[in-house]
């Protein structure tokens, strides 16, 4: 498989986002206004029309909550865990989720190793990689995830059967608001890559060879 890291873009993240969250959050203000209007003149279809406010106010909050996550400063609340802790923590919370698209998690581990690290983000790191592998599968189908090391890093494997990523979009990938699907906030791997970034570590993405994705998490294993 073809390696593709995705570049670190450090520059002005902040513009970009304030950008982003103005876009993101004027869309459906504007959205929801007309309805109203609508509602205020009186129309008909009434229950058509909540619904599709709610869903916009599901949007605005979704982004909102990822937002403040980003505002929380990462502070360093770094001890050592075990990684296919983590790992197994995450899996149980998602597996639900995957079972209702006939999404099977498939678990593999060769190493039983502890790094230090922040357990909440890296956890956040894993629920972000495997949910989008659960978004990109169609149903039904596996996702695997492995965890190995080599001798710097200990690596976690996202592979899934999607479409996979054009080598247009890849470099899009990460950038904040940067999102392919209806109801997606485009927030997912920019935290993923800031919270890597913390722990000096790195995400890598492969193509598979026969379908679909690899996300790959590596992680020193000794915080340099
Ligand atoms: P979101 O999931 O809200 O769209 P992300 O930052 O998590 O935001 O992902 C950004 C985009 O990257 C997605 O919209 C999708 O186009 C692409 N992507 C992420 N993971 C995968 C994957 N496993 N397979 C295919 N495309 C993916
Ligand atoms: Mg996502």
């Amino acid at each position: 498989a073809e390696e593709m890291m995705i570049r670190s873009e450090k520059m002005s993240i902040a513009g970009q986002l304030a950008a982003g969250i103005a876009h993101e959050i004027r869309n459906p203000l504007t959205s929801m206004k007309g309805f109203l209007q609508l509602l205020q003149a009186g129309i008909d279809r009434k229950e058509e029309y909540y619904n599709i406010m709610i869903d916009e106010i599901n949007k605005i909050e979704t982004i909102t909550s990822e937002l403040l996550f980003l505002s929380k400063p990462l502070t360093d609340n770094k001890q050592n865990e075990y990684v296919y802790q983590m790992v197994e923590d995450v899996i149980v919370l998602l597996r639900p989720q995957a079972k209702l698209k006939n999404i099977e998690l498939k678990w593999e581990k060769t190493t039983d190793e502890a790094i230090y690290c922040d357990r909440s983000q890296i956890k956040q790191v894993l629920i972000n990689l495997i949910k989008n592998a659960i978004e990109a599968t169609t149903e039904p189908g596996d996702i695997e995830i492995e965890l190995n090391e080599s001798s710097n890093y200990l690596k976690i494997n996202v592979i899934d059967e999607g479409p996979g990523i054009s080598e247009e979009l890849l470099h899009k990938l990460g950038e904040p608001f940067f999102t392919t699907k209806q109801n997606g906030t485009g927030l997912g791997l920019m935290i993923t890559k800031q919270i890597l970034e913390h722990h000096h570590g790195h995400l890598q993405i492969f193509q598979n060879e026969e379908k679909g994705s690899t996300f790959q998490v590596l992680l020193p294993k000794k915080d340099q």
